[in-house]
């Protein structure tokens, strides 16, 4: 099956035994009843599986061109799986500019753990090498980054890390299975943030991760299991159906995040537009190889870099909803220097390009030309 087709059918057949409903019914139950120990139709409990979660599962597998899926009950709940992998000791090499919940879990919580986390910059993805060693366990690389648009080559990230037989976890939440395939790529786990675009509609907080291998599939279960950050059935049902309409939504979320880039490029007071589309992106060549197309988010900066001005032009826009979040249908703006990454020092936020006027747009499907207006009237 090819990727649209994969999106409605993939990992859906006979999806209801009793009376053939197309969707998977919501099971809302806790348990499930066994004829004698252990004689059960394979569920015993819901922490450990569920038909309506399983069914989204095996819809998050197939679009990934995985063989297996999980899902939790938070993006953040699927990387701390993720790192229950590790043990005490163990090292992990982390991409320098990722998304702030995820730095927050690795340095408030698991370094306290005994796990060590180098961050450096993989725009150059070469450099990993350099900071492995006989600890290091995991490289995880995120691309495109939150909200520079940074681009890392993950076909060079998994030579690195077969080499030096150490997993590659990919955060592939911007860029999603329908423009990036991690794991065809050479990547060992694939995670999403499926709060943003794979639920599409901004009405639920879940995370998933997609992996090719059983030995590993069967070790991230077992956390799930134990550790039970799980999703419940009636958000994995939301995914599912969110799932069903993710290359429909993509496409346009393509097209009007070009259209948008390309206006404020040619705008006036616009002094730059952080978008992989474009030719002169630092990482065009390596997007162009990687990605199907180049997605809605995208951030740019005003000419004389003023925050009062950003905070005006957010404060103004009609259409794009001021909000944190990203990847629903409808069209959000936000300002990181004052939200997302207000607790980061401003000297350090600046230097990865975080200055006072950046704004971030998740370009939704409204209609472009609803979207351009809305910007020009916003910045005048
Ligand atoms: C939102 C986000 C996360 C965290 O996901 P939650 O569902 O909010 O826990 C992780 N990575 C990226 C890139 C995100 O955008």
């Amino acid at each position: 099956m090819k990727f649209n087709t994969k999106a409605i059918h993939g990992g859906q057949e006979n999806i209801d035994p009793a009376y053939g409903s197309v969707m998977p019914p919501i099971y809302q139950t806790t348990t499930y009843s066994q004829s004698t120990p252990g004689g059960h139709k394979g569920f015993e409990y819901s922490r450990s599986g569920n038909p309506t979660r399983s069914a989204l599962e095996r819809a998050i597998a197939s679009i990934e061109n995985g063989n297996y899926g999980m899902a939790f009950g938070s993006g953040l709940a699927a990387i701390d799986a993720i790192i229950k992998l590790l043990k005490s000791g163990d090292e992990v090499i982390s991409t320098n500019d990722l998304y702030g919940g995820t730095y927050r879990l690795f340095t408030s919580i698991f370094e306290d753990f005994g796990i060590k986390f180098r961050f450096i910059g993989m725009q150059n993805a070469d450099k990993i090498d350099e900071y492995v060693t006989d600890k290091t366990k995991l490289i995880w690389v995120e691309t495109p980054t939150n909200p520079m648009m940074n681009i890392i080559d993950i076909k060079k990230a998994a030579a690195i890390a077969k080499k030096n037989n150490v997993l590659l976890a990919v955060d592939n939440t911007f860029a999603t299975a329908y423009l990036q395939r991690p794991l065809d790529l050479g990547a060992d786990i694939v995670m999403h943030s499926a709060t943003k675009y794979l639920g599409g509609h901004s009405d639920v907080v879940m995370g998933t991760l997609a992996v090719k291998d059983k030995e590993l599939a069967d070790k991230l279960y077992f956390v799930q299991k134990a550790s039970g950050g799980i999703a419940g059935p009636q958000d994995s049902f939301l995914v599912l159906r969110g799932l069903k309409t993710l290359h429909v939504r993509m496409q346009r979320h393509c097209e009007n995040g070009k259209k948008v880039a390309e206006y404020l490029s040619t705008h006036p007071k616009i002094e730059k537009v952080y978008w992989p589309g474009f030719k002169d992106h630092p990482n065009y060549d390596i997007a162009k190889e990687q990605m199907d197309n180049f997605g809605g988010m995208l951030s740019f900066t005003t000419k004389g870099n003023s925050y009062d001005e950003a905070i005006k032009i957010v404060e103004n826009l009609k259409v794009f909803t001021l909000a944190e979040s990203l990847g629903g249908v409808e069209s959000l703006a936000g300002h990181p220097a004052s939200m997302t990454h207000a607790s980061i020092p401003k000297e350090d936020r600046e230097k990865t390009g975080v200055v006072d006027s950046l704004i971030r747009l998740s370009v939704g499907i409204e209609d472009a030309d609803d979207l351009i207006a809305d910007l020009k009237q916003a910045i005048g």
